[in-house]
This record gives C-alpha cells, sequence and structure tokens, in this order.
C-alpha cells in the first residue's frame, strides 16, 4: 500500500465546500481500486487567514509544502475584503513560481447528459497545454511620457526553455492521447516572439514523426473550437494564447464549475498543484450549491499525474454517468446541492 501525502488548501469561498467533497471522491476511488491511500494534511491559507495574520501564508509555508506528494487547492480570492493581486501573489503565484510549475493544463470535454451553448456539439475532447511560467504576462515594461504622447509599453518574453517544456510536453502527451497537436501562433501579427515559437514548434515536432503536428493562428482556432472542437486532441499555447482557448473550452463543456485545471511542474523536483478554472465564487460560498466537478475533475488529473491513469479514468466515467442521470447542480440547469452530487458519486464508486 503506498500512502500519498497531499497537501490540502481549500481556501477562499467555495473552495471550502468543493475541496472536503472532492476529497471524499478520491477515497472512494483509492479505496475501490486499493494499492493506494492518500493522508491529507488541511492548510487554511486563504484571505481570511490574511485578514488574522497580514499574510497569505506563514513564512515557512512554501518550506513546508515542498515534501508534499501534490498540492490540492480549492480557490484563493475574496476581492470585497483583500484585492486580487494580494491574495493571488501571496498563495498561488507563489507556488507556482517557487514550484517551478511551467505547465498548465486543461482539458476539455463534452459530458454525457450536459447541455453545450453550441447547437450542434459533436463529441469533442480535448486538452489545452498552456506555457505557465512567461510568456506575454511578464512584468516588463511601463509608462513613458505624459499627456498625449503617453505609452505603455509590455514585453513577452519566451525562453528557448519554457517553449520547449511546453511544446514537448505536448507532443509526449499527444502520444499517449490520439496523436495530434495543434500550436496557437499569430506569426502573422507577432513577429518576434511568435516566429520563434513557430520554430520551436517546428524543432520538437520534428523529433515526434509518429505524431501529426500543425499551426493555426489564434484568432481562427478560438472559431474552430466553438465549430468544430472535435477535431482537436491536443493544443499547446502561449501563457496568454493557452488562457483564452481555455475559457472557451469551459464555456463550450457547458460550465465553468466542471473545468479542471492543474499545475504542472515537470521536471520532478517540486510537488504540482491541482486547482480547478474557477475562482471562488463567493456570490454562491457558504450555500451549499457550488458545483464539485471541477474540482473532482481535478482530482483525477491528480490521480493522472500520480501514475494512475485508471483509476483517473474509471472515476470521470462515473461522474459522467451522475451528469447521464440527471444529477446537476443550479450552474448545469439542476438543483441538486454540492454535496448530493458528490456523494452520489462516491455511492456509485462504492457499489
Ligand atoms: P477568479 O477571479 O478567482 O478567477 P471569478 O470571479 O473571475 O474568479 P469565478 O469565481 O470562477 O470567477 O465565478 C464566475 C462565475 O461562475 C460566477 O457567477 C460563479 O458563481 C460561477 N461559478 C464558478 N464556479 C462555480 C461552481 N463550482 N459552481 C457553480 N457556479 C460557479
Ligand atoms: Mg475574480
Amino acid at each position: 500500500m503506498h500512502t500519498y501525502r497531499i497537501a490540502a488548501i481549500p481556501g477562499d469561498g467555495i473552495g471550502k465546500e468543493v475541496v472536503p467533497a472532492a476529497l471524499e471522491v478520491l477515497d472512494a476511488v483509492a479505496a475501490l481500486h486499493g494499492g493506494i491511500a492518500f493522508r491529507y494534511d488541511a492548510f487554511p491559507w486563504s484571505c481570511d487567514y490574511y485578514l488574522a495574520h497580514g499574510k497569505m501564508m506563514p513564512d515557512d509555508g512554501l518550506r513546508t509544502l515542498r515534501d508534499y506528494d501534490a498540492i490540492f487547492l480549492g480557490a484563493v480570492g475574496d476581492p470585497a475584503r483583500v484585492p486580487d493581486h494580494v491574495s493571488l501573489w501571496g498563495l498561488l503565484i507563489a507556488i507556482r513560481r517557487e514550484f517551478e510549475q511551467a505547465i498548465n493544463l486543461r482539458p476539455a470535454k463534452l459530458f454525457r447528459g450536459l447541455e453545450s451553448p453550441l447547437r450542434r456539439p459533436n463529441d469533442f475532447d480535448f486538452v489545452v497545454v498552456r506555457e505557465n511560467s512567461e510568456g506575454e504576462y511578464s512584468e516588463i515594461g511601463g509608462r513613458i511620457h505624459k499627456g498625449a504622447d503617453e505609452l505603455a509599453v509590455q514585453s513577452a518574453i519566451f525562453t528557448r526553455r519554457g517553449t520547449e517544456q511546453a511544446i514537448r510536453y505536448a507532443f509526449e502527451l499527444a502520444g499517449k492521447r490520439r496523436g495530434r497537436v495543434t500550436s496557437a501562433t499569430k506569426s502573422n501579427g507577432i513577429v518576434h516572439s511568435m516566429p520563434f515559437w513557430d520554430q520551436v514548434f517546428r524543432e520538437v515536432g520534428a523529433e515526434h514523426p509518429d505524431i501529426a503536428a500543425s499551426s493555426a493562428h489564434v484568432d481562427a482556432l478560438a472559431a474552430f473550437l466553438v465549430t468544430k472542437p472535435e477535431t482537436f486532441d491536443v493544443i499547446v499555447g502561449s501563457n496568454l494564447f493557452g488562457d483564452i482557448l481555455t475559457d472557451i473550452g469551459a464555456a463550450i463543456m457547458g460550465g465553468i464549475g466542471i473545468a479542471p485545471a492543474a499545475n504542472l511542474n515537470v521536471n520532478g523536483k517540486y510537488p504540482s498543484m491541482f486547482e480547478p478554472v474557477h475562482g471562488s465564487a463567493p456570490e454562491i460560498a457558504g450555500l451549499g450549491i457550488a458545483n464539485p466537478i471541477g474540482q473532482i475533475w481535478t482530482a483525477k488529473l491528480m490521480l493522472d499525474h500520480l501514475g494512475h491513469q485508471d483509476m483517473g479514468a474509471h472515476l470521470l466515467q462515473v461522474v459522467e454517468d451522475v451528469t447521464e442521470a440527471g444529477l446537476k447542480t443550479r450552474d448545469l440547469g439542476g438543483s441538486a446541492p454540492t454535496l448530493e452530487v458528490s456523494r452520489e458519486i462516491v455511492r456509485r464508486l462504492q457499489r
């Protein structure tokens, strides 16, 4: 029996509801398949913690997290009481940077029983691999001049290391899926970084002759995700492009409440962090009606990452069985509370 040590950080808002719900599910899958177990240590690091202590986590927080097999996080943010830049930089971004989580993985798939806003949705099932540490989201730049001449300059940073790492991960992932990679580019308008990105994509592609590789301009790709999402397998994009494309992915699946994500450390030195796409949703926090599927699917990504793809696949099947049976939270058009959905998943795993 192998016991994984998981640092659980429910965080703020609905994170406090969906994380415990997802952990019950995770325990049920582990018990069903056997051979592994999870030990969770819960950390109360959040905006409440900030208001009490003046920081989002203790000074040795990162040191503490480093020894875990994975970090399972709910949501961070309580913008009415703590500015977003304080809460995000004080916890989420600090963890992502310290643990070199350079890949953001975001799957999108049409679930049985869920309604997509697309008129004629074919069965789509794709994953966006987003570069997570550099690119357009840089602090380099500033404003110069005043008045009519005022201008802002924003630099994007594309290192060979960061670019290659994301692209290589995408090719390797495609090898385990349906063997196709699409690169999001914009080299017709962005004349330095994107041709570089394209070059790295061609070079890494040459090392993977078995994978069908193609590039598309990100604007066209965004449209294709609406008109023919079923044609994609793995999509790789820069930090900004990946961010935008994954919101489309969440939307066409039927909502942000089910969208999962992983922040992966791929050099094996530090733990990865598993956190759904959605935020703390303060307006429904405490009501017990949040959709737990985003957090549960995120737990599936954690299982995959820990090497238990069979359990992950089974878990997702059961989640789909439950949506197909019509048990849904309010955001998906149903009326089931959080725990009714998660416990039905647990029940089905137990029988
Ligand atoms: P952040 O700034 O942290 O990304 P946000 O305010 O931009 O967060 P969310 O907190 O994700 O976005 O909320 C966006 C909308 O989706 C809100 O109306 C919220 O109530 C809803 N929502 C998000 N997650 C869920 C969920 N798990 N279940 C139900 N509704 C959700
Ligand atoms: Mg917000």
